[in-house]
Formats: C-alpha cells, structure tokens, sequence
C-alpha cells in the first residue's frame, strides 16, 4: 500500500499533522522510536515547567518577607519530582489517546530512508507519495575528555531523578541551563554554573542578564564565567570538573546543557537527497520544502528557533503545501520567546543591542518596573520593559521585557507587530491599572 503522507516523528508539528490529515480521509503513517509527543511533553517544556512551578513557589515564599510575611520553607523534592513525572503521564497519555482515536497507522520504530520515497521501520517498508520530517533534535555533548560513560544527566534524564544531587554543576548559561539551575537551586541543591560565555544569556541585552545575575546571586548559584571543562572524572558517587584555569569543582550531579544537534533520519542526505544546511539541520525554504521534492521538515529539525510553537505552527503551513497552498510563509509570523527564570525573560523581535551592532537606525525606550505602580505594591520590581521601534515608520522592531511573567506581558507587544502596527497605536491604548502591562503605553510614550 502506498500512504499519501508519511511523518517521521511524533513531535509538536508531527501529531497534528498526521491526525489532521487522516481526519480528511488521507492514508498517514507515522513513525516514532521514543515516547510518543517528542521532546516538549516528554523531557522539554512540560516537566521542565511542572519543575519549576515548585521552584519558584519555594523562591517567592523565601522572599515573602519583602511583603512582611515569614516562611519557613521546607521542600519535598521527591513529591516535587513525582509530581513532575506524574504530569508528563498525562500529557503523554493525552497524545497517545489522540493517535489511538484517529486512523494514523502508528509504528514504533525508527525510521530510515531506503529511497526517496520509501521509508524502513522495524523491518517493514512503507512507501508514501509525501513525506514530512519532525524528527527534533537532542542535547549536544561536549566532547570534553572523561565525560562519556559517566553518569551525567541532560534533559533526557534529569526528570526521571527521584531526588535531586546536593551539588549539581551545570555546563552551559542557555535557557535551559539557567531554568535547571535556577530550579535546582530553589528546590535545595547547591548550584555552580560553567560557561564559555561572557555573561549569563549572552544573546539577550547586557542589562537582562545582569537582573537575572542578581537572582541567581540571591539564590545562592555560583557562576563561572569565560571557563571551559578540560576534563571530567566520576569515582561512583561524585564528578569531578577540572576547568581551563587549573581549578577544579566536585558534585554528585552534573548536567550537560551545552546546546542542541538535530536528529536527521537515516539515509535522509544519501538515499533521499535531502540536503543539510552548515550546522546540520535539514534545509528548507520558506514554505518548509527540503532540496528533495514532495519532502518537508518543521520544528527543531528544520533549523528555526527551536520551541514547540514554532513547530506547532509549521504544522499548518506544511500542511497548506502539501494542498499546493504557497501562500503561508515560515516568515509570515511574528515570533517570540520566554524563559522561565525568576524574573523571566520575554522576547520578539530584535534587541537594541544587536540593532545597534547592525548599524540600523532604530531609537530605544526602556521603562524600570519600580516605576510601573504594580512594582513596588507587589514588591516586584526587579526588572525592565524595553521597545526598539524604527524611526522612519514607527514600527516596533523588537521588545525585551524581564520581570514577574515577562513571557505573558510580550504577547502585547507580539500582537501589535502581527499586526503592523506602530508605537503610536500602543501609546493611544488605555491599559487597565494597576497592571504591569499599564506601563507599555508609558513606554511607547517616551518615543513622542
Ligand atoms: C529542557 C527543555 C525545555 C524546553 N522548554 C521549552 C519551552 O518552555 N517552550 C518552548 O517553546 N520550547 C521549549 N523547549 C523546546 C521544545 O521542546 C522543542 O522545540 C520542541 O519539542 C520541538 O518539537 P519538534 O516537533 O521539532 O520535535 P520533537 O518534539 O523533538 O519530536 C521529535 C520526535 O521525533 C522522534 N524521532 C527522531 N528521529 C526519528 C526517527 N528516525 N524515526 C522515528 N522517530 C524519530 C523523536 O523520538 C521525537 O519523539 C524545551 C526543550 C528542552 C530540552
């Protein structure tokens, strides 16, 4: 039989494909080699959050003093991290009843290309006139001498733990480095972050990553700058980290948070001609075609920013190309991210910083959250509004926003750019006091 679409990978873009063009009547199979739902349900975003809902509850009752009230905080890491697993089951369990409900032909098994059209999985042939690759990506592992075989964790594992290492070294000051961590830290572990980097998020505005500094500093987290991991030793109970200034650091945890590489397929280059860009994810053009016809990649794989919206929303314009509808673009949308530090991090579009490396004309407002009347009543002030908007048109280049759900304030700004419009439409809106968003039309001002 030959299926009219085949989808390796049953990540964020993958399932709603495959379900929702079996639900037209199509004949769709879809291959899977891990836990069904790929990494955002699995060991991404969904434990990653439940996780950090029990950090940040233990930070914010440490600090609720600033309000006048005192708590002795005691956590109990193995419920936090039953719970954690407990609401990965559910989700998990969620994709699979979704699958079992629709005809999708699911096969557990990893799926490599023996030509272009014909996909080998678990010893069977499957033989399909389109096929769409959603295969996700994985934790990079530094080659640092002594790491392999020793027991160090990545996002793949560190949410099976059942109780957390009391000293936990984290290579690398990404977002999921500095979320771990920081969670880590606020559920009982004593944390040591390593970078190469400079700063903290070094892709975010300088003055971002000092407010997060003064958290992690609060929180008890010490940083290593501009240091590099020469050479890792594990004696059956503790790591020992030897760092390119002769130092050494010891903990019984260690976790690998040095970056992503793409999962791409099997044969998928040789046997199915589908080219890879230079840093080895699959290349695609604006409408997610890979250089082989009748083949597409989306989400992680397909080299974009990797989060599950991105892939959730390729689903749809994957979808629209295979129905030979061009008119949905990978650059029709407005894209945006968060990360769920405490203060978190809300972004889209363009930093000042990098506008000001590019040499474009584009002016800058920033607006302190003690001077937004939620700040200081809450005892939430840490943290900034900051827009880049473009002096010919008015229109909003980019926003940084850090501070208490930073990453829910951005949706403001992420909607005005989706629709077009300009810091004078936001300085003209009537936001509802006494909220944190009340301060964006303040902000928008300051361009007047
Ligand atoms: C710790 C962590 C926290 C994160 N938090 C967030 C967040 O808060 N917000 C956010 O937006 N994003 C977050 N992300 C990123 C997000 O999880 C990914 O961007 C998203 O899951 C990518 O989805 P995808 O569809 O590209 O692929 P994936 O979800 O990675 O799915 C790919 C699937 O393909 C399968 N597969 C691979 N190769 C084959 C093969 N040859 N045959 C069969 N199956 C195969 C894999 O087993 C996997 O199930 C986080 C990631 C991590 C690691």
């Amino acid at each position: 039989m030959t299926y009219d679409v085949a989808v390796i990978g049953s990540g964020q873009g993958g399932v709603p494909l495959a379900l929702e063009r079996a639900a037209r009547g199509e004949r769709v199979v879809l291959f899977e080699r891990g836990p069904l739902g790929g990494c955002c349900v699995n060991v991404g975003c969904t434990p990653s959050k439940a996780f950090l809902a029990s950090a940040h509850t233990a930070g914010r009752a440490r600090r609720a003093e600033g309000v006048g009230v005192h708590c002795s905080v005691r956590v109990d890491v193995p419920a936090v991290m039953r719970r954690v697993q407990r609401i990965v089951g559910e989700w998990h369990a969620g994709v699979e009843k979704k699958l079992a409900d629709s005809s999708v032909e699911l096969v557990r098994a990893e799926a490599a290309f023996e030509a272009p059209h014909v996909v080998r999985a678990g010893g069977e042939r499957y033989e399909a006139k389109a096929v769409v690759i959603d295969s996700g990506g994985r934790a990079a592992v530094p080659a640092i001498p002594g790491l392999a075989g020793t027991p160090y964790l990545t996002n793949e594992n560190v949410f099976s733990l059942a109780d957390l290492p009391r000293r936990l070294i984290v290579l690398g000051s990404g977002y999921i480095g500095l979320e771990l961590g920081q969670g880590a830290a606020r559920l009982g572990s004593s944390v040591t972050i390593v970078t190469p980097d400079d700063r903290l998020l070094a892709r975010e505005e300088s003055d971002a990553c000092s407010v997060l500094s003064r958290s992690f500093e609060r929180d008890g987290i010490t940083v290593h700058l501009r240091r590099r991991a020469t050479r890792v030793a594990h004696d059956g109970t503790r790591f020992e980290l030897t760092l390119d200034d002769g130092s050494a650091l010891a903990a019984e945890g260690l976790l690998v948070a040095a970056g992503r590489r793409p999962n791409v397929p099997a044969g998928a280059v040789e046997r199915a001609g589908i080219a890879l860009d230079d840093h080895g994810f699959i290349r695609c053009d604006e409408h997610l075609r890979t250089t082989a016809e009748h083949h597409y990649a989306l989400g992680d794989v397909a080299g974009q920013p990797q989060f599950t919206h991105v892939s959730w929303e390729d689903f749809r314009r994957v979808g629209a190309a295979l129905d030979g509808d061009l008119s949905r673009r990978r650059d029709d949308r407005v894209l945006g991210y968060a990360m769920y530090t405490e203060p978190q991090l809300g972004r889209v579009g363009i930093t000042a910083e990098v506008a000001a490396e590019r040499g474009l004309a584009h002016r800058v407002a920033t607006l302190a959250l003690r001077d937004v009347a939620r700040g200081p009543e809450w005892d939430l002030e840490e943290g900034f509004f900051r827009l880049v908007v473009d002096p010919a048109t008015d229109a909003i280049l980019g926003a940084t926003f850090v501070g208490y759900e930073a990453g829910e304030l951005i949706h403001v700004i992420l909607a005005h750019m989706q629709a077009g419009s300009t810091w004078r439409t936001l300085e003209r809106s009537v936001h509802i006091h006494p909220t944190f968003a009340e301060g964006l039309p303040t902000l928008a001002r300051q361009f007047r």
